[in-house]
């Protein structure tokens, strides 16, 4: 059917329908404010921002000092990771309302979060109630969101690696599945077939318009992984062809963002995917294709605490770009991930020890590649800002000087920070390492055998006191063990070829 993403088994419907007055949008509209690099190492203290930037700075700092007050970080926990909870209510505000003032009335629009963002079940389950959804890519993702409550109503699978399994799991559900390929589908062919489906189902396609500035995200190249070439030879054709012969698909998708593409670039994708939508509708006489899926890949400002650009920015530009895509006549999916989490996110780690190498000021922190992997691997593309904060959580002030902020693993890159400008981080004080909420502290790398951070979100009370709640248990030495091959400790020494004597024998 064709407008599933209204369709809601919670009763809860999705879409611009129940975004009105009772959620309060207006009051939570995007602050749009310019990229500002003047924030850059700067922590705390940015220049202009709008206001909802400058209270979400204001509620990091208060979770900091409160992190250090209640004992979060301290002797025994090293590091942490803060969710900002009114943060991320707002971002997801923001994100209706700037589709909400773009489509045409009662065009359902289901905003799918791309769970690889922040993979956690709490925050699945925040996002659900905000009217969100989700996008997976993997058995574990789908559980993650089941186990949030999501309802397959508001569940899209687009992974490129789906087994028929998978894909039989996900039509049994109602899940809305994304074809990556001609053997997937196939496979869907089969399925279909055999049992039916009420799952909407559609194909992924690739405009290949070129790589934006970090390679190993841009989906949208010529030699993608990703979906349907579609300038490839015959390969326009071989979509239309697919389309026309099952009836049953009714979706198309592209993902063309990420971190590193221009917002034009984007908007030229998914004005590629209209013109195809509305050339497979020309051609069969019947609007077949009934929803279109814009994937996400809103970059992020990781240069300071301004919120750019802005989903309101975003939408306005494929207002411009696209307008077909808006006149009511197709559903629109969205996948947003990094946009929705990455500043709402911040890893505090206590700073053990502050020394200096080559006249280069070292502070060594408990954060490094185990909770920021891709800024460790590849500083170039994923640059951190740092905050100071004193022992008592307290913003740290001073002139500020240049430094490194080392983490703990064994290997010299092992760098959250090269050469910042920042107050001078001393034993004892605590760096933060800003915009982590997505891609970081949830994709825990596990070098030197480094515990899992715990991850709390936090809030306001009613007296404007910080109160947290744990997202996921911090893990501990007992658990590595035993994820480590604990229980088999005596695996290899059993194994024997026969005729090798034991050592010891
Ligand atoms: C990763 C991904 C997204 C989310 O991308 P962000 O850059 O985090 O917004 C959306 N759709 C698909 C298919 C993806 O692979």
């Amino acid at each position: 059917m064709a407008r599933e993403p209204q369709a809601d088994p919670t009763g809860d419907t999705v879409g611009n329908d129940d975004s009105g007055g009772a959620r309060g949008f207006g009051a939570h509209g995007p602050s749009a404010g310019r990229p500002d690099r003047a924030g850059v190492g700067g922590g705390t203290h940015v220049g202009s921002r709008g206001g909802s930037d400058t209270e979400r700075v204001a509620r990091r700092d208060d979770a900091v000092r409160a992190a250090v007050e209640q004992g979060l970080l301290g002797p025994g926990a090293r590091v942490v990771a803060l969710l900002d909870v009114t943060g991320i209510r707002e971002s997801a505000a923001a994100l209706r309302a700037a589709f909400d003032a773009v489509v045409a009335p009662g065009t359902p629009v289901l905003h799918a979060f791309a769970v690889k963002a922040t993979p956690l079940v709490p925050v699945l389950r925040l996002l659900r109630e905000e009217g969100i959804g989700a996008e997976v890519a993997s058995p574990g993702e789908l559980a993650l969101a089941r186990a949030a409550g999501m309802p397959p109503s508001r569940t899209v699978l687009d992974s490129p690696a789906k087994t028929p399994a998978e894909l039989r799991e996900a039509l049994a559900f109602g899940i809305a599945v994304n074809a990556d390929n001609p053997q997937e589908l196939e496979r869907l062919d089969a399925l279909v077939r055999s049992a039916g489906s009420r799952s909407p189902l559609g194909v992924r396609v690739n405009p290949q318009l070129g790589a934006g500035s970090i390679e190993a995200l841009s989906t949208a190249t010529a030699t993608s992984k990703f979906g349907v070439a579609l300038r490839d030879e015959g390969a326009r054709e071989w979509v239309v062809r697919a389309f026309m012969d099952r009836p049953w698909l009714s979706r198309l998708h592209t993902h063309t963002g990420s971190q590193g593409i221009p917002l034009s670039l984007m908007a030229r994708g998914v004005a590629e995917v209209h013109a195809l939508a509305e050339e497979i509708n020309r051609r069969i006489g019947r609007p077949q294709i009934d929803t279109i899926d814009i994937g996400g890949g809103l970059p992020v400002n990781f240069g300071s605490d301004v919120t750019a650009p802005t989903y309101a920015q975003y939408a306005r530009l494929l207002r411009e770009a696209v307008p077909g895509l808006f006149d009511g006549r197709y559903a629109l999916v969205t996948e947003f991930g990094r946009s929705l989490l990455a500043k709402h996110g911040t890893v505090v780690a206590r700073v053990e020890y502050a020394k200096s190498a080559g006249g280069r000021r070292v502070a060594v922190t408990h954060a490094g590649v185990q909770v920021a992997t891709r800024t460790v691997y590849a500083p170039e593309s994923w640059p951190l800002r740092i905050a100071g904060y004193d022992a008592k959580g307290r913003p740290k002030q001073g002139p500020a000087v240049v430094q490194d902020v080392a983490g703990p693993a064994c290997f010299a890159g092992d760098l959250l920070a090269r050469g910042q400008a920042l107050p001078l981080l001393e034993q004892g004080d605590h760096a933060a390492a800003l915009d982590t909420g997505a891609y970081c502290f949830a994709h825990h790398y596990a070098y030197n055998s480094l515990a899992r951070p715990g991850v709390y979100g936090f809030a306001p009370d009613d007296g404007g006191r910080t109160v947290f709640a744990t997202v996921r248990e911090p893990q501990t030495v007992e658990e590595i063990v035993a994820e480590s091959g604990g229980a088999h400790a005596s695996a290899l020494t059993h194994l024997r070829a026969p005729g090798h004597a034991h050592p010891h024998e």
